[in-house]
């Protein structure tokens, strides 16, 4: 119910125009936008809401039939570092691995993976080590955990694919590498549910959370990667944090439906950050 209500409130604010801290609403990425104010209003930024505590909700229950958005209101994505992962979720000996783990050398930037509001940005005794997390529209939350150095500061918004912070190998860990946890209501999702890990694409628009949170979900969507020879063809652009096809086309001289046709791309695209696209 109190989803339903947060869903009403979001799409009423999404109707109306601001301006704050230099991030206008033509800034930003995606299929809907959402105000800046939705952060200090809606219950999902309300409730269990602390920034001390790493896991918020106790035992707060949710239904495992309700559908995760992973891009409405979401804007865009960034998978946190491009890069491979080595040790899966699930089993590992005698423990769980409630994440993901992803070497990387220290200093390397992290990403957010979406827009969203930073919960918890502290030095965690019980293993984490330096660790961000961030809680989504949808209200998922995502993990950074062994960080060298955190970038951003609890209640602070952030937009996917903006450097959160910079790897490194504190807390539990042996070498440098980016632990990665994806959780709602701190109940851990594989996060190659989420995430294509080959091609670093979200595997699906949306999910039921049961299926999110259940080991496999076979239903993988994969996008393939756009051809070198495609891209050889023309001028090709990186897509960058804030963002928008308009921008883009104004930067360039082209026009949002001429991006579209020559890419093969939908006008309310969500678009990936890094992603790559031809401007003529
Ligand atoms: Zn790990």
């Amino acid at each position: 119910m109190k989803l339903i209500f947060a869903l009403i409130s979001f799409a009423i604010l999404s109707a109306t125009q601001f301006s704050f801290a230099g991030i206008n609403e033509d800034s930003l990425v995606g299929k809907k936008k959402v105000s800046l104010s939705f952060y200090d209003t809606s219950s999902i930024f309300q409730e269990n809401w602390k920034v001390n505590i790493t896991f918020a909700y106790a035992d707060k229950s949710y239904s495992a039939a309700q559908t995760i958005n992973l891009t409405d209101s979401m804007r865009g994505y960034s998978f946190p570092i491009e890069s491979k992962v080595t040790s899966p979720f699930g089993k590992r000996g005698h423990s769980f691995h409630k994440g993901i783990d992803i070497p990387t050398p220290k200093g390397s930037e992290i990403r957010a993976a979406f827009d969203g509001k930073v919960r918890y940005s502290t030095y965690n005794n019980g293993g984490f080590g330096n660790l961000i997390i961030i809680r989504h529209a949808n209200g998922l939350e995502t993990y950074y955990a062994h960080l060298s150095k955190r970038k951003v500061k609890a209640n602070q918004i952030v937009r996917a694919g903006e450097v959160i912070g910079l790897s490194g190998n504190t807390g539990r860990s042996y070498s440098p590498h980016l632990h990665f946890e994806v959780r709602y209501h701190d109940k851990p999702i594989n996060p190659e549910n989420v995430f294509d890990t080959q091609s670093f694409c979200l595997r699906n628009d949306s999910a039921m959370l049961g299926e999110l949170i259940l080991k496999n979900n076979k239903k993988h969507r994969t996008t393939p990667p756009v051809s070198e020879e495609f891209l050889a063809k023309g001028t090709v652009y990186s897509i960058k944090p804030g963002d928008t096809l308009s921008k883009i086309a104004r930067n360039s001289g082209s026009s949002v439906a001429e991006l579209c046709a020559l890419n093969n791309l939908d006008q309310d695209a969500v678009l990936r950050i890094g992603q790559r696209i031809r401007v003529n």
